[in-house]
């Protein structure tokens, strides 16, 4: 049966502002309409959500459910049995949905458990938010975070990783070219995978219908990633001018995580995380900022993604990334919109997710205050539903 959600303000995750006294109309897993609270038909059941913002689930598009911000997180899963990491993945992804956030790219998981969540999580045997995975992500040899994926060189080996990541259920493929924060042997702007070895991958995953992302922070590893031809840079650190001018003319996003590095400046030395990865995280902190607000300024294309997993950085973060762009200078609503619609194109899931739109998934989180205008709001979770299930719910009126 129909249910009608109503709130004093909605914001439909498109429009530059809230609809007063809104309402959004729920059957069988999806949004039947959206309308004012007033044109609602007498006999439909209602629950008043009061003084709060019916908003779209929020859409983390950069996140590892294996790790769980300890100061090693790698460290950690390889001392456990790989039962137990995927308990802890499944844990991971139900802190996500009682944020608000109803749907995670994963990009990069030990052994590709994040593909398995996903499909616990569509089957019903879990709690937890859609999971788009990556499956392992593909390194060069030695190269970033081989640990948490696996190794290939040269074209073929790259293509034939790529194809095999496909054929293990992955939704997306994440390619790394350059170095990055963890890994003591390597700086983050070293460039790794080659353009042409990326532009293998790429071609193979366009062939199947999905998306690359490609870890990378200095203008060379960026351009390499672009020249292969991927739908978006993660970090992007060091992006220069000239680079994020070539992103926006290439329709690139942008997935600036820059609450992992803010996590990790500031939980890093208590956790104990290792010399080198406080240095680096030290060098990233303010660089990453600043590429946010160059390519806001460029008009590049962005993603919320917040890396989550990470050292001193838990699941379930996302707002914390949304008020961090807001501090670097978007406005509260651009900021929802990079949470949301915006993720959604970069996960190829616009005709789905990531607006309240009649005939889309009903994916809904309700705040209480305003977070269009006070972006912390986004943190006050009344209730969150996915496919038109209630899965989290805090103090309801
Ligand atoms: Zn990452």
């Amino acid at each position: 049966m129909a249910v009608a959600y109503r709130a004093t303000r909605l914001f439909d995750g498109i429009s530059e502002g809230v609809m007063e006294d809104g309402a959004v109309l729920v059957d069988e897993g999806r949004i039947v309409s959206v309308t004012p609270a007033e044109d609602l038909q007498a006999d439909v059941e209602v629950v008043d959500l009061g003084d709060a913002t019916l908003l779209p689930g929020l859409i983390d598009a950069h996140v590892h459910l294996v790790w769980s911000a300890s100061a090693e997180p790698h460290a950690l899963v390889e001392s456990e049995s790989r039962a137990l990491s995927a308990l802890r993945c499944a844990n991971n992804g139900e802190l996500h949905l009682r944020a608000g956030v109803t749907t995670v790219r994963d990009v990069g998981s030990t052994d590709g458990l994040a593909i398995e969540v996903g499909r616990a999580v569509e089957l019903g045997v879990l709690p937890g938010p859609r999971v788009v995975a990556a499956g392992r992500a593909i390194a060069m040899t030695g190269g970033h975070g081989w640990f948490l994926g696996r190794e290939a060189d040269g074209e073929d080996a790259v293509r034939r990783a790529a194809r095999e990541e496909m054929k293990a259920g992955a939704g997306c493929v994440k390619l790394m070219a350059s170095g990055g924060v963890y890994g003591h042997a390597e700086e983050p702007g070293s460039p790794q995978l080659t353009a042409e070895e990326m532009g293998a991958a790429v071609e193979e995953a366009h062939k199947a219908g999905r998306k690359v992302a490609a870890h990378a922070y200095s203008p060379e590893a960026i351009n390499n990633a672009l020249e292969a031809g991927v739908d978006s840079i993660e970090h992007g650190s060091f992006m220069d001018r000239a680079t994020a001018g070539r992103m926006r003319e290439q329709g690139t996003y942008l997935v600036p995580t820059m609450s992992v590095y803010a996590a990790m400046a500031e939980k890093g030395p208590e956790l104990g995380a290792p010399e080198y990865i406080q240095r680096k995280t030290a060098e990233v902190l303010e660089a990453s900022r600043e590429a946010f607000r160059l390519a806001l300024e460029v008009g590049v294309k962005i993603a919320a993604g917040t890396d989550c997993g990470a050292p001193g950085h838990p699941h379930g973060t996302l707002p914390e990334e949304m008020r961090l762009m807001v501090e670097a200078g978007a406005d509260p609503a651009q900021a929802i919109r990079f949470g949301t619609s915006a993720a959604a194109e970069l996960l190829d899931s616009s005709d789905e997710l990531g607006t309240l739109e009649e005939g889309k998934r009903a994916d809904l989180l309700a705040v209480a205050g305003d977070p269009t205008s006070d972006i912390g709001d986004l943190r006050r979770v009344r209730l969150v539903l996915r496919g038109g299930v209630e899965v989290a719910r805090g103090g309801l009126p």
